[in-house]
């Protein structure tokens, strides 16, 4: 990097605000990876600003998190919550206010960073109208989910279109795991280049409390055999699984205890969501050793890790799943669907085990076996801890992104266009 210009960058997440709470309806692991991405980066030099979409007249314009890092929130459409599938149409509005910010400000971003399908429409077009470089990083593909989903929402063709799209014009994709890259190629496409950096987590925060002190604080019975869900309720996590292989472990009538953490909305789909869950519990008699603790605060969250004996993620697919290296990082053994990128995450029989996803008996299996051998238990808690510390550690995905955008910003610009305002092209 040889000018202050070029040490700027855009992370833009259309829909996931990287400075609201995580962990309700739609709030979840891409809006704390752009957020630690985007502090990581500042603090080895990057002047970082992360664009979002404003819902809510209370919400600041501007979140200053560190001196060099800052969240903008900029309007379109409406100013109230959209879900995700409806959020296409408004985003040349958001491009149109994009582009107004850097004229204000007098600055160009040469290289953006776009999360999440819509992102990576907004940074196409920018690609188009005043050279900025791409880097782009899924989240989630619409090849892979629709084949999870019973009703395919009408904005797939365009999701799926825009998907091919950017793959094959980024200057470069981000795959957060070798599984994700797999997808892309099988299901997107075979052209455009693909780096794989995996997502992280904050080593100093998660691992930084013992099992019995963690219990003590959140008063856990120190004799208690604790499972632990931890996510959004959206029936694509799997948390029916979880509950009847928790309901047919052979451990139940012990010390068993289940908590099932993440926040809610009453009335929404994460509302509707919960209370299934619970309507389930009830029924299959767990009431009685299950709790629903709500969502839980970064800083609550490594208590919760801590005090588990394992941490369990059964979703349908997940693209990366950042619950699963947050409970390692904690020493905590994970048990996980064999899906996506929990295969590059859980290391079976070292760090963990992996089952079919929805297989109740696989899972009740599982969990019973780490369960009733608390020495192994512990050993696979260890390993996990180092698999963590050696492959996710923010700070190391963050310096691998920052070399990848010097190298990129370093290679021959290309043409810039003699306009420098295109009208924006809609994906077909
Ligand atoms: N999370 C949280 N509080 C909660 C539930 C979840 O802070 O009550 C966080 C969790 O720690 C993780 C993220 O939300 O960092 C979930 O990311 P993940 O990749 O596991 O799933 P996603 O929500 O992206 O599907």
């Amino acid at each position: 990097m040889n000018s202050r210009t070029e040490q700027r960058i855009a992370l833009i997440s259309v829909h996931g605000d990287p400075a609201v709470e995580i962990g309700k309806e739609e709030a979840g692991g891409q809006n704390v990876y752009v957020r630690q991405v985007g502090e990581a980066l500042a603090k080895l030099g990057w002047q970082v600003e992360m664009f979002t979409r404003k819902v809510s007249a209370e919400q600041e314009t501007i979140v200053q998190h560190s001196p060099n890092c800052r969240t903008i929130r900029l309007e379109a459409g409406a100013v109230e919550f959209v879900p995700r599938d409806n959020l296409f149409g408004y985003l040349p509005e958001f491009l149109d206010n994009f582009l107004k910010f850097q004229q204000e400000n007098g600055f160009v971003y040469p290289l953006v960073h776009t999360n999440y399908w819509l992102s990576s429409w907004v940074g196409m077009q920018l690609k188009e109208i005043q050279a900025s470089k791409q880097v782009h990083t899924y989240h989630s593909l619409g090849a892979v989910k629709y084949n999870t989903i019973n009703t395919i929402p009408l904005i797939a063709t365009t999701r799926l279109a825009v998907e091919k799209q950017v793959l094959e014009t980024a200057q470069r994709i981000v795959a957060t795991s070798p599984q994700e890259e797999e997808h892309m190629r099988s299901l997107v496409s075979t052209k455009g280049s693909i780096d794989i950096i995996p997502c992280g987590t904050d080593i100093g925060q998660f691992g930084c409390v013992d099992r019995q002190a963690a219990r003590a604080e959140l008063g856990i019975d120190p004799e208690a055999k604790l499972v632990l869900y931890v996510g959004r309720f959206d029936p694509r996590k799997g948390i029916e699984t979880l509950v009847r292989a928790v309901a047919e472990s052979k451990l139940r009538s012990g010390k068993l205890q289940l908590i099932i953490g993440g926040g809610s909305r009453p009335g929404h789909s994460d509302g509707i969501e919960r209370d299934r869950i619970e309507n389930i519990v009830a029924e299959l008699g767990m009431s009685d050793f299950t709790t629903f603790p709500g969502r839980l605060s970064q800083e609550i969250l490594p208590y919760y890790y801590a005090a588990a004996d394992v941490c369990v993620v059964p979703s349908h697919y997940e693209p990366f799943g950042l619950v699963a290296i947050e409970a390692m990082a904690s020493h905590t053994p994970v048990v996980a669907s064999d899906v996506g990128g929990l295969q590059f995450t859980v290391v079976p029989e070292e760090t963990g085990l992996l089952a079919p996803p929805q297989d109740v008996a696989a899972f009740s299996a599982a969990i019973d076996r780490i369960l009733a051998n608390p020495q192994w238990r512990n050993e696979l808690g260890q390993a996990a801890r180092k698999r963590v510390e050696n492959k996710f550690s923010w700070e190391g995905v963050a310096s691998e992104l920052a070399q990848l955008y010097t190298q990129l910003l370093q290679e021959k610009a290309e043409e810039i266009p003699e306009e420098t305002h295109k009208e924006p092209v809609l994906a077909s």
